[in-house]
């Protein structure tokens, strides 16, 4: 049987903070108990809120952490041309369309305004930027999947949330599109990644069918929020987990992700991450909705 792939996918707008370090642990860990590889991504496609040298920052702290991935980093901004590719097919199959709205024009889900006077031929030229480029969700019917860890989910992508938005006015592929292509490329199998997510899945779902790209299996964790189930606060998020002891953050982040306590007499991050993935049990964060620091 071919190995599984998981990831995780950091964005380079700061240094890797608490949040993210569970979610990175999470991943990982659930990966290494299945024997599953696990790949990194950088997903800086947003070039405007990137901050120079925190890639860099982001992966140095996750090695002195005791991460382990194959393979070399996925780097979008490099990428830009799958994603074009991928638009061609969502052309050619009439499903992109050019659109002029605003912010203050809708309320909602996008009502499909511009979708007929704005359709794309297939193999027309497309407008580099300064306006929006969609994708028609017409017809795309209830969207039902099941989340490892949240249970089954379903959406309609039409009503909820309308045809959304693939590249953007400014001109960078959105998030969306990106990620269902660079989940394809590295051969994704399993997403582990925040319940922020969860409602972004059936536009994901909807691409891959579109685009004919395999569909990982989704597991959503809870996010990490303040003992009193507020937003985890700004500056314990900015807290750079770069300046703790690794094998005291590694500890925090178990504790947090409800897992079993590592006996005291390990003081290596890489024997904390070999004990942790062989004793990995997700059940407590089934339908959890948030990770509460104490
Ligand atoms: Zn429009």
């Amino acid at each position: 049987m071919p190995v599984g792939r998981g990831r995780f996918a950091p964005s380079p707008t700061g240094d890797l903070h608490l949040g993210s370090l569970v979610a990175a642990l999470a991943s990982s860990l659930d990966a290494r108990h299945r024997g599953d590889d696990w790949l990194l991504r950088l997903e800086d496609i947003d070039e405007a809120r990137a901050v120079p040298g925190a890639a860099d920052r982001i992966f140095s702290t996750l090695k002195n952490l005791g991460f382990i991935w194959t393979e070399p980093v996925l780097v979008q901004s490099k990428n830009l041309q799958a994603y074009e590719n991928a638009l061609d097919l969502l052309q050619a199959q009439e499903r992109l369309f050019v659109c002029h709205c605003g912010r203050s024009d809708y309320q909602g889900a996008y009502p499909g305004t511009c979708r007929t006077v704005g359709r794309l031929q297939p193999g027309a030229p497309r407008p580099k930027s300064d306006v929006a480029l969609r994708v028609n969700t017409h017809n795309s019917g209830t969207l039902r999947w099941q989340d490892d860890w949240q249970g089954w989910q379903r959406q309609d992508l039409e009503s909820e949330v309308g045809d959304f938005v693939v590249r953007r006015k400014d001109g960078f592929h959105a998030y969306q599109l990106a990620v269902v292509v660079d989940d394809a490329a590295q051969g994704i199998t399993r997403v582990v990644r925040g319940v922020d997510l969860l409602d972004n899945t059936p536009r994901q779902l909807f691409l891959q069918r579109l685009l004919g790209l395999p569909e990982p299996d989704y597991a959503h964790l809870p996010l990490v929020v303040e003992p009193d189930g507020t937003k985890l606060s700004k500056s314990r998020s900015s807290a750079a987990v770069a300046e703790m002891v690794p094998t005291t953050a590694l500890r925090l982040a178990l504790k947090l992700l409800r897992q079993p306590e590592p006996p005291p007499y390990i003081e290596n991050a890489h024997e904390l991450h070999a004990w942790a993935a062989a004793h990995w049990n997700p059940a407590p964060l089934s339908g959890a909705a948030n990770l509460h620091l104490h």
